[in-house]
């Protein structure tokens, strides 16, 4: 059984960004640039937002943060976005979401010009997706996929079960598996709380990818011998055997599940650490203008 570890393999695509970082700066290029818009004061999007601005920095980046107060009206927001949308410094941004009551999140998403998404939302990016055509994949399922492509696991003619149906994890992600290249060209199931056979589903699968925010819902019964495991689920609990005085858990039950496995993700330090090395591989792209030219 294989660990992947996605803290190291995130790491490792932050190195390799920097050195392209290093190779543009000497051939004279524009450096990639990331704003991060922010909407009140969340303790949680602060430091994720932070972060995310932290790494830009250390890799090379430009990087911008703007912040407005919760007050901030949907109005005064999309005015910034058209205006990061036609600032030619900025290659790509993110509005940190949730997003206040009174803003809908859909209208911010979709003013968002679909050439600076990089966090992959954009319906017009969401469509490019499913048609197999270049675009910018959101953060969760582009971690996922490097993470495959990483540590070389076949995908091809699989079947993969996938466990949730939200829009930002378990239905691209089953649309990414199934497309024709790789990672992909699995027979995908794609499972949700309405399913009625998951445990037999389940124990066809070579692949499993859990999405479901159900703690240790994936039991050892349920898996093959040999499958490929990820575990996308992050739950948080109050924990007195950790400093923060917090623990994370996934959606498998890691113990009894991981000695069955080829490969599987742990939680914390699987899935969770290639976020940000998506929204950084989106970035270069979109600087280099890979997904729409121009
Ligand atoms: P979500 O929007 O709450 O969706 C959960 C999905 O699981 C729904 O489609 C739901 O089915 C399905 N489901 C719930 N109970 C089920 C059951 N008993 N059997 C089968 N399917 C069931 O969740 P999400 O946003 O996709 O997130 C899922 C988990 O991943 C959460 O723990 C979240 O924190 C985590 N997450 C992690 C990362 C990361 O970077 N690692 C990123 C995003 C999310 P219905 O559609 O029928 O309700």
């Amino acid at each position: 059984m294989i660990i992947i570890d996605g803290k190291k393999t995130s790491e490792q695509i932050q190195e390799e960004i920097a050195a392209e970082v290093v190779k543009i700066k000497a051939a004279g290029g524009k450096v990639p640039h990331l704003a991060a818009v922010l909407v009140g004061n969340d303790g949680g999007s602060e430091t994720y937002v932070a972060s995310k601005v932290k790494t830009c920095e250390r890799i090379g980046f430009g990087s911008s943060l703007f912040r407005f107060p919760d007050s901030v009206t949907e109005a005064d927001l999309l005015q910034k976005i058209d205006e990061l949308n036609n600032d030619p410094i900025v290659d790509g941004f993110i509005i940190q979401l949730p997003l206040p009551k009174h803003i809908s999140d859909q209208k911010v998403i979709e003013r968002i010009s679909p050439k600076k998404d990089v966090d992959g939302f954009h319906p017009v990016n969401i469509g490019r997706m499913a048609l197999n055509l270049p675009t910018y994949i959101s953060a969760t399922p582009f971690g996922i996929l490097k993470l495959l492509e990483r540590y070389a696991i076949e995908t091809t003619g699989k079947h993969c079960v996938v466990i949730g149906r939200s829009n930002i994890v378990g239905s691209p992600m089953s649309i990414l598996m199934a497309r024709n290249g790789y990672p992909g060209n699995c027979t995908v199931t794609l499972t949700h709380s309405k399913t009625r056979n998951l445990k037999e589903l389940c124990l066809q699968a070579d692949i499993i990818i859990a999405a479901l925010g159900k703690p240790g819902f994936l039991t050892a019964d349920m898996v093959k011998d040999g499958a490929v495991v990820i575990d996308v689920g992050i739950t948080r609990i109050k924990s007195e055997t950790t400093k923060s005085g917090w623990k994370l858990l996934g959606d498998v039950d890691y113990e009894a599940v991981a000695p069955k496995c080829s490969y599987i993700t742990p939680v914390p330090g699987g899935v969770g650490p290639m976020t940000i090395a998506s929204l950084l591989l989106n970035t270069l792209k979109a600087s280099r203008r890979e997904v729409y030219g121009g």
